[in-house]
Order: structure tokens, then sequence, then C-alpha cells
């Protein structure tokens, strides 16, 4: 990844975290779930509003670093509208990029915006901040009530 790219990537991220998107309780919840990373003390919950398996609304409370804010805040950005099937894929896509299993100079056309945390992978701390809200969305979407944790 050339410098340039990084610095941009850097700059999405600061964006996300100083202004999370989707940063609020839903009037209307379906599933819900709470998320823990205890190496860095990020704590996360996911509201979803889901109805005929299309994720209508999405959002998330908590506190934690910068990764693991401006993640969930992209995550819900990208997330409103999709279908279970289209959410799955997503979370596999974020997950390969994270752990290195696409290398460190993706495909962007691909990965749209979650192309920003390609550098994470150098990072073995910073991918569980970076996966925390994924895992979390996860168990919300698939109605299990145990509280995630990345350890
Ligand atoms: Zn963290």
């Amino acid at each position: 990844m050339d410098q340039e790219l990084r610095e941009l990537y850097q700059q999405v991220i600061l964006d996300h975290n100083k202004s999370p998107r989707n940063f609020k309780v839903l009037e209307h919840i379906t599933q819900e779930a709470d998320g823990y990373n205890p190496l860095c003390g990020d704590n996360i919950h996911i509201y979803l509003d889901v109805e005929d398996g299309i994720i209508k609304d999405v959002s998330f409370q908590g506190s934690g670093c910068a990764i693991s804010k401006a993640s969930a805040s992209l995550m819900t950005s990208l997330l409103k509208g999709k279908t279970k099937e289209q959410a799955e894929k997503l979370f596999n896509k974020f997950h390969d990029l994270v752990t290195g299993k696409l290398g460190d100079n993706p495909d962007v056309d691909e990965l749209g915006k979650l192309a920003v945390f390609t550098g994470v992978q150098e990072f073995p701390v910073r991918v569980k901040c970076a996966s925390l809200a994924w895992h979390t969305m996860m168990n919300a979407l698939h109605d299990k009530k145990e509280r995630v944790t990345t350890e």
C-alpha cells in the first residue's frame, strides 16, 4: 500500500471516529447484542431493525478506541438496506481483509469503503478492535444472547 493511500485511509478512520454515523439507540429494535474487547477495553452495543430478512436500520452505542468506533460507524452505514445474506458476505470480506487473507494490496473496487481498514492487518491487537462491531452485529443478526468477547 503506498503512503498516500495509507494517509487517506487514516483520514477516513479519524473522521468516522470523530463523527460516528448511526451512533444512537434505534426506536424500533428487533435484535441487539453486546460486544467487549478486553485487550483494549472496547465496549459496543449493536441495535438492529430487521424485517423480512432485510436490515431496515442499524445503529450502535458504546465506547472504545478510534479503530473500534470507526469500524462500527462504517459498518452501520454499509449495512442499511442489506439482506442478511449480504451482511454475512460483507462480514466475511471484512474478516478476510483484516486478517490479511486478501494481502496488503486488496481489490479496492470489490471492497469499497471497507478498504480503509487494510492497514489493520499489520497490527494483530487492532484486528480485534476492528472486528468487534462485526462479530457483535453477527450475534445480533442471529439473535444470540451471549455477549461477544474477542478473547
Ligand atoms: Zn480498541
